[in-house]
């Protein structure tokens, strides 16, 4: 987003005033920035309404650095809509205070609740239980039991034979016994959101009638972690989010989406996966991330390190044949259903599970159909040079597919990446000329 900016203020500077023109143009980038940066739709066209009609006014046009200015208000306003500082967990006048932890799985629920524990115990001085309601995933009970000697903290479990509701019951109970002020529930979580999850949290809700509900979301599944935070709250009423992950590459987007989106704080943010890796959310520094997004490379740099010579070298094979036109991306899509040429490439990738970012270049197959749609609505020159695929060309495609513009984007990111991550690998093997498809 700096960047574009930059650009669009370097042409203003010259000017000495802007005119509206100006701030036209400038607002055309800032939404494309976000939209980008995974915010979603309706949110980027509210949020540029907003500014501009701010960066029209006198404060903008009569300053004497239009351009530093119109900057100033787009982070004020990515503050503003992501709402102010709330990081205070509630406390119970009637003891324990119980804390639900919701979320899909592999959000951090488990991780989240050790953290979150840890931090109770040492800002609040308190003494709180954690509880295994995690009876599906194997070893979900033995994760937190880990953390929990790990932070020489008690855990409350059952096994994975007693439903959830009782073991939240008899956890309650346990925490007044032993005089824990805090309960802090690990539940289980899905794929997806489905009836049999809510259905199962509802019953929970009831019978421990948390103080605090929060859910935890992975940052990095952007405007998916919209969605999932919209049927939660709807389903549940949250108090609070919770996002993971913000130690990747993500740009933080959904952040700014979910504040509005669904109205609840996001009160922390997870930064690693050590205990001590969670900080209170602070919008303002968000807004700074969001407008200084990060680059995939910087991951990929990071990735460099771990990837064996011999792995790479069978790995640019592999993308030798794949290359990267949307047209032959279109081709492999037709043949590959189930494991795309995409999830494998990811998988040979030597540490590639470890840098979560590289979820994002994963294709489901359900998205798959869709995927296909936006590609067949692009032009042939929009195919091979994808670059040109501008705004205006983004909505274009998104009506032609009966998709949506996120949906575009998403595709057209996704599929920048990989290219990147490709022309990265292959340069590392030292063939830094070659005739095939790298662009
Ligand atoms: P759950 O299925 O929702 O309980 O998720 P887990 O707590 O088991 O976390 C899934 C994975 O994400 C684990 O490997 C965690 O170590 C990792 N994880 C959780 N929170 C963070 C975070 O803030 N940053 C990073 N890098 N990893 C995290
Ligand atoms: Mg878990």
């Amino acid at each position: 987003l700096a960047d574009r900016l930059q650009n669009t203020i370097q042409k203003i500077r010259g000017k000495g005033k802007v005119n509206e023109a100006d701030v036209k143009e400038m607002m055309r980038e800032v939404r494309l920035a976000l939209l980008e940066a995974d915010v979603n739709f309706k949110v980027v066209k509210e949020f540029v309404k907003k500014v501009s009609e701010r960066a029209v006014g006198q404060e903008v046009m009569q300053s004497l650095t239009p351009g530093q200015q119109v900057i100033k208000v787009v982070k004020e306003e990515l503050t503003t809509l992501m709402g102010g500082e709330q990081s205070k967990i509630a406390v119970s006048n009637r003891p324990p205070t119980v804390i639900m932890m919701v979320g899909l799985q592999g959000a951090g629920k488990t991780t989240t609740t050790g953290k979150l524990a840890n931090l109770i115990r040492k800002k609040y001085n308190r003494n709180p239980l954690l509880v295994a309601a995690d009876i599906y995933r194997p070893a979900a009970i033995k994760q937190l039991e880990t953390l929990g000697k790990q932070l020489s903290m008690p855990v409350f479990s059952l096994g994975d034979q007693v439903s959830p509701v009782e073991i939240a019951k008899q956890a309650i109970q346990k925490a007044k016994d032993d005089h824990h002020d805090y309960v802090l529930i690990d539940t289980a979580g899905r794929l997806h959101v489905d009836e049999a999850l809510m259905g199962e949290l509802k019953d929970i809700k009831e019978l421990a009638n948390p103080d605090e509900i929060f859910l935890v979301v992975d940052a990095m599944t952007g405007q998916d972690a919209v969605n999932v935070a919209s049927s939660f709250n709807e389903q549940l009423g949250l108090t609070g989010v919770v996002l993971t992950k913000l130690d990747g590459d993500t740009r933080g987007g959904a952040a700014l989406s979910i504040r509005s989106v669904t109205n609840t704080p996001i009160k922390f943010i997870g930064l690693g996966e050590k205990m001590d890796a969670i900080e209170p959310f602070h919008p303002e520094r968000m807004a700074s991330r969001i407008l200084g997004m990060g680059d995939v490379l910087t991951l990929i740099e990071k990735a460099q390190a771990n990837v064996d010579e011999a792995k790479a070298k069978e790995l640019e094979q592999k993308m030798r044949t794949a290359s990267f036109t949307f047209d032959d991306f279109l081709d492999q899509l037709g043949q590959v259903r189930n494991m795309g040429p995409l999830d494998e490439l990811l998988k040979m990738m030597p540490g590639a599970n470890k840098i979560k970012g590289l979820n994002n270049l994963q294709i489901d197959e359900k998205q798959i159909s869709h995927v296909e749609a936006i590609i067949q609505s692009m032009t042939k020159e929009e195919k091979t040079h994808p670059e040109i695929i501008n705004a205006g060309r983004r909505k274009r495609i998104a009506k032609g597919s009966g998709t949506s513009v996120p949906e575009v984007n998403r595709l057209l990111k996704q599929f920048e990446d990989m290219k990147k991550m490709m022309k990265q690998m292959s340069g590392m093997q030292g063939k830094a000329k070659k005739k095939g498809g790298f662009k």
